[in-house]
């Protein structure tokens, strides 16, 4: 069974005072269960704050992004190796911030969920179209094309990842997917990570989700839980999404 994920992607928000308190606040508020997961990606300074707070919790932690190299003269990269140091679990690659104002191709993010999954993290391979490639029906062609880098890159591997939908027209907008639009893209990314022998890759939605949508969304049969931006920098806005 694909146990519910719901992972909260601070962006570069937060501050030592402002962490404390949310993770405390996320600490007290959630209680380990074996059918869902809460995790918190966030800022890479924080990571050491994430691993004192979340230690011994029943909330994994990760980060927003993370190099396609090992080691060596990429100033300014932070290795899979150097995230795994301080406990976390997961990574995001791919988020379409980072493919927007950042210009990472397809290519270079599936690198760097191979370079995750080398250090023992677990990528969170970020997909997802654009309003443009919406509305002239190009979902399906640019989903597809993001996710075929990643299966071709991963191979066998590809089993360790988790892939989030995030329509890049519903992020941080207050636009949310409908849950038919969420699950008719899901099914596709299902029906190829299935094809690519990776049919239980838990596929998440993201984009504008909220304790008051939560429940639809993660209803449809291919939505295994969700990426929240804004709505994971509050403590109860986040924990009722994380129990929807
Ligand atoms: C995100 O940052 O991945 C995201 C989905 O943001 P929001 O929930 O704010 O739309």
């Amino acid at each position: 069974m694909r146990g519910r994920l719901v992972v909260g992607n601070w962006k570069m928000n937060g501050g030592l005072a402002q962490n404390a308190a949310l993770l405390s606040a996320l600490v007290e508020g959630w209680t380990a269960r074996d059918d869902r997961e809460l995790s918190v990606c966030v800022p890479f300074p924080y990571l050491g704050q994430a691993k004192e707070r979340l230690a011994g919790s029943a909330i994994t932690w990760g980060a927003q992004d993370v190099s396609e190299h090992a080691s060596g003269a990429y100033t300014g990269e932070v290795a899979a190796g150097m995230i795994a140091e301080f406990g976390a679990r997961y990574a995001l690659a791919g988020h379409s911030e980072r493919r927007q104002y950042h210009g990472e191709s397809d290519e270079r993010v599936a690198a760097k969920a191979k370079a995750a999954l080398a250090s023992g993290l677990t990528p969170i391979v970020c997909v997802g179209e654009t309003l443009a490639e919406r509305e002239s029906q190009q979902t399906t062609a640019a989903v597809t094309r993001q996710i075929d880098a990643v299966i071709r890159a991963l191979g066998a591997a590809l089993g360790e990842t988790v892939v989030a939908y995030e329509p890049v027209w519903a992020i941080g907008t207050g636009r949310t997917a409908t849950p038919e639009q969420a699950q008719e893209v899901h099914a596709l990314l299902r029906a190829r990570l299935a094809s690519a022998g990776a049919a239980d890759v838990r596929l998440l939605y993201g984009g504008s989700v909220k304790a008051a949508n939560a429940a639809s969304l993660f209803g449809m049969p291919d939505v295994d839980g969700g990426l929240v931006g804004g709505a994971s920098l509050d403590a109860r806005e986040f924990l009722a999404i994380g129990l929807a």
